[in-house]
């Protein structure tokens, strides 16, 4: 994945999403001294079955905080739906095109949409809500004519960004190299503590996880651990493919075989 960028915003469902995985590549872009800044749609409230949630969305908030300072990330902004019940929709897609109308990235991180992740895990509903969402407001955010009130906010179209890049598909496009940043990106190991102490029985070991999927994935890249993304290239970084550096004009149309071209 190019690197010739300096702001991204990284867009999840609850505290710890970024943390599977793409907290290792945040890690390794703010070494190099890019800004990166992190966009909660939940406190995750509903994440821990024996603690009221209004005891455990301030908790996990705290510490998505702590996470995200682990790996270079300062900026931490929530945005208060509902956890469990996001809803995808106008709403959620003018509250996360407010923010990258905001913050201008070039780069802006998200999660996969399907119904299943990489390795076939199922997805959750939040998780395909945030995802969809994030992908249009990437586009929504520089069109003016889209959420005109936004304007009204002082808020000017940004159509600066380049890539959306879905963390954890089930076929990624591009990698990056965390070979040196897979221990930094576990840092909420000791950041996620109440959390995957409330999951109990049904937790699984990140420790082990983590530089499992870092390694299987490194191995795609030839490389010692790598986080894999889908992208959308939403600014191309070249002539797009129907686009040859010869003369158009010159350019013979192909006679298909066997007659018409099909659709
Ligand atoms: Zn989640």
């Amino acid at each position: 994945m190019r690197e010739d960028w300096q702001r991204a915003l990284c867009v999840a469902a609850h505290p710890d999403d970024l943390e599977y995985g793409t907290a290792s590549a945040v890690a390794r872009w703010t070494s190099q001294g890019k800004q990166v800044s992190y966009l909660l749609a939940t406190r995750g409230e509903a994440g821990i079955d024996g603690m009221d949630p209004g005891e455990a969305g301030p908790l996990r908030e705290a510490e998505e905080r702590d996470g995200a300072r682990a790996v270079g990330v300062e900026l931490v902004e929530f945005l208060d739906h509902r956890d469990g019940v996001v809803e995808y929709g106008l709403p959620l897609r003018r509250d996360i095109t407010r923010a990258i109308r905001r913050h201008r990235p070039e780069v802006v991180v998200g999660g996969a949409f399907t119904d299943r992740m990489v390795g076939g895990v199922t997805n959750q509903a939040d998780h395909r809500a945030v995802g969809l969402a994030t992908l249009d407001a990437a586009r929504d955010a520089g069109n003016r004519w889209i959420f005109p009130e936004l304007a009204g906010e002082g808020l000017q179209p940004w159509s600066g960004v380049r890539y959306v890049c879905l963390a954890a598909a089930r076929e990624p496009t591009h990698g990056v190299d965390v070979t040196g940043f897979v221990e930094r990106g576990m840092a909420w190991l000791q950041a996620h503590r109440a959390y995957r102490e409330g999951l109990g029985g049904a937790a699984f070991d990140p420790a082990e996880f983590l530089p499992w999927i870092a390694a299987a994935s490194g191995a795609r890249l030839d490389v010692g651990f790598a986080v894999l993304f889908e992208v959308h290239e939403l600014i191309s970084d070249g002539a797009p493919p129907w686009v040859t550096p010869q003369n158009l004009s010159e350019v013979e149309p192909a006679t298909p075989p066997g007659g018409s071209p099909q659709a």
